[in-house]
């Protein structure tokens, strides 16, 4: 998959986490037959858990509404028993996957060396990368959030990313799954950080990759998010696992 020269449509993402069985099937076939009866502004894809990953992408398919994994392995077989190759994501439908979610980095202590090789398997195996940074809030009261945020961007992104489709989120800790939504000040400083690493990283390529805000995106505050500068989509956590939350928050995105 390559990378558009133009500014690309935003992407609304729904990360299911570790949540759903078989009944959850019919909450994303609820979101594709509203979007088919009236087509989104925005690119949609939903993260299910890898166990429905297959059933939801065949239940999508012909759909407007993509699916991914939450997670791969940056390897592309091998002795790592409980995870998932890219290929695999593929395989079983995904055209995208998350890498590097700060509850991978926190609960399985994954560095952004490792998300950089994730990422450059996930783009190797024809999948689009989502690739996550943030900060905890002990470093935003310490003013660092800047400075590490855009270090995480740094190391996070391999070079071999150069030319392929991918979107960076930014994700503050204390923001995902609280309520709280950093101000859109806060986004748009970061956001603007995050396009300058961006553009140093990949020349002109670097103007058009899509930054997604994440952290308790709601039907109530997307439109205003999804409308400040440098935000290229959301990735929603929460609202993204009741069809008319999800879809609300998509109908908040223009083109
Ligand atoms: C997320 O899962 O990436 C997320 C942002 O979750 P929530 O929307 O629930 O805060």
């Amino acid at each position: 998959m390559t990378l558009s020269s133009t500014t690309p449509r935003p992407l609304i993402a729904g990360n299911w986490k570790m949540n759903g069985l078989s009944t959850a099937l019919e909450e994303a076939r609820a979101v594709a037959a509203a979007l088919e009866d009236e087509p989104a502004a925005a690119r949609i894809a939903i993260f299910p858990p890898a166990t429905l990953l297959h059933r939801l992408s065949q239940a999508l398919e012909n759909s407007p509404v993509l699916t991914g994994g939450q997670d791969c392995h940056d390897k592309a077989s091998g002795a790592h028993t409980g995870d998932i190759a890219a290929e695999m994501i593929a395989d079983a439908g995904g055209k995208l996957v998350i890498c590097g979610h700060s509850e991978r980095r926190c609960d399985h202590g994954e560095t952004s060396e490792q998300v950089a090789g994730k990422a450059e398997a996930a783009a190797e195996a024809g999948l689009e990368p989502i690739v996550c940074v943030g900060e905890a809030l002990a470093t935003r009261e310490a003013g660092d959030a800047v400075s590490f945020v855009v270090q995480q961007v740094r190391d996070s992104l391999p070079a071999t990313l150069a030319g392929k489709a991918f979107s960076v989120a930014y994700e503050p800790l204390w923001a995902i799954g609280t309520g709280k939504t950093a101000s859109v000040d806060n986004i748009v400083e970061m956001h603007a950080a995050i396009r300058g690493e961006l553009r140093s990283i990949f020349g002109e390529a670097g103007k058009v990759v899509p930054i997604l805000y994440g952290g308790s995106v709601k039907p109530d505050n997307a439109g205003e998010i999804l409308a400040a500068a440098e935000v290229g989509g959301a990735l929603v956590g929460g609202a993204s696992l009741k069809a008319a939350d999800f879809l609300a928050i998509i109908r908040a995105a223009q083109a």
